[in-house]
């Protein structure tokens, strides 16, 4: 009886307080200025400095073209901290899941013309 009582008590505590839970898709959270999403490339000189310092290896480049893997990319923002001239910058975009892994792979013209995706 004691504990009906008290899971009553807790039920009424809880009932007009405001929900700290979203409606999800349809109401999104507003995102803190610092999110990092997707990085997205532009204007890349293809130094390859952030393939350097990118702790899991999901950064690949070849003379004509840059990648970025997300299946292996943690969001850490070292690619973005470290490029020399600002060319990678972590997007508020988080909404990445996908049927196709191959949509996870980000290709860029190193001329900065984004190929796929
Ligand atoms: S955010 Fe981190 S893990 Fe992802 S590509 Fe950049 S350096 Fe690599
Ligand atoms: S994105 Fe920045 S750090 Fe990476 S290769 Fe291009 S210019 Fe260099």
């Amino acid at each position: 009886m004691l504990k009906l009582l008290e899971g009553m008590f807790t039920v009424f505590k809880h009932l007009f307080k405001r929900p700290v839970t979203l409606e999800y898709p349809e109401k999104k959270q507003t995102l803190p200025e610092n999110f990092r999403g997707k990085p997205v490339v532009n204007t890349c000189v293809g130094c390859s400095s952030c393939v350097r310092v990118c702790p899991t290896g999901a950064i690949t480049m070849t003379k004509e073209e840059f990648k970025i893997d997300l299946k292996k990319c943690i969001f850490c923002g070292n690619c973005a901290y470290y490029c020399p001239k600002g060319a990678i910058k972590m997007s508020g975009e988080y909404e990445l899941a996908t049927e196709d892994k191959n949509d996870l792979e980000l290709i860029y013209k190193l001329e900065g013309r984004n190929e796929r995706n």
